[in-house]
């Protein structure tokens, strides 16, 4: 068990587009990632591309409300992880390691107010870092895991806390549990670069608390510069999946002197 000043702080970060409805949302892709995957032919229920489980090659889409393009632009179709030009090189800059980033084209606009502005070119994210889940302090069951694809089944399929084995995070800045690719977790280096560009519509939540719809302790575009609480947070969270299986949920998880922050 390392030292509460020795252990990093991870996120789950995300668009928050949920929230955040000045944002335009990418609503499709064109053409749509189903129609440029196959269904794949070990397990039948996953999709597969040219180019393996990730649709390593350049997409466009087309977005429908709001009247903004954000840094991280929610998507409908696929739940990939799509930033700006300008927050990719952020990234390169500050040498943010675990990704592969693709060009992502805006080619069509639903609403005026957006369509009169020229789109940001955007990426879309291939994040390569890894860790492990604790399945165990989970309370997860993994039912299958198809070598081809990826694609997983699990129980119960939602709302278990993710809990990272920190012995199995291989260091990188963005790193995914190959149980779950489509949640993306971050270092602190990643939260204070948001602070420090100001990136817009992004969204960090402490991955214990992930499933907490009535969330009040995450972290916007507005709220970003509160780590200190978070530590505290994450690290009796941490010892909650140590000391006791039977602690298996982030809420129990939860520090009591954690306040609500003005969102
Ligand atoms: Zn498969």
């Amino acid at each position: 068990m390392t030292t509460t000043e020795d252990t990093p702080l991870f996120y789950h970060v995300a668009h928050d587009s949920a929230y955040q409805h000045p944002y335009t949302w990418a609503y499709r892709y064109e053409p749509s990632l189903s129609e440029r995957g196959t269904r794949c032919d070990v397990c039948g229920l996953g999709d597969v591309f040219v180019t393996g489980a990730y649709p390593r090659f350049p997409l466009s889409a087309a977005v429908e409300g709001g009247w903004r393009y954000p840094d991280v632009l929610g998507s409908g179709e696929y739940p990939l992880l799509i930033v700006s030009e300008a927050m990719v090189e952020d990234w390169v800059q500050d040498g943010i390691t675990g990704y592969n980033a693709y060009p992502l084209t805006i080619v069509r606009a639903s609403c005026a107010a957006i369509r009169r502005q020229t789109p940001p070119q955007y990426f879309h994210i291939e994040v390569t870092g890894r860790c492990q889940l604790d399945t165990e302090a989970m309370g997860l069951s993994v039912v299958y895991n198809c070598p081809k694809c990826g694609y997983v089944e699990k129980e119960p399929a939602f709302n278990t806390p993710f809990i990272i084995r920190r012995d199995s995070w291989d260091g990188t800045d963005l790193f995914v549990s190959d149980l779950s690719k489509g949640v993306t977790f971050c270092t602190d280096r990643v939260r204070a670069l948001a602070e420090k560009r100001k990136w817009t519509n992004v969204r960090f939540v402490l991955p214990e608390r992930y499933w907490d719809l009535d969330n009040d302790d995450c972290l916007t575009e507005k709220t970003i510069s509160n780590t200190a609480r978070h530590r505290d947070v994450q690290h009796s969270a941490t010892k909650a999946s140590d000391d006791s299986h039977e602690r298996r949920t982030g809420s129990e998880a939860r520090s009591p002197e954690q306040t609500r922050l003005d969102l």
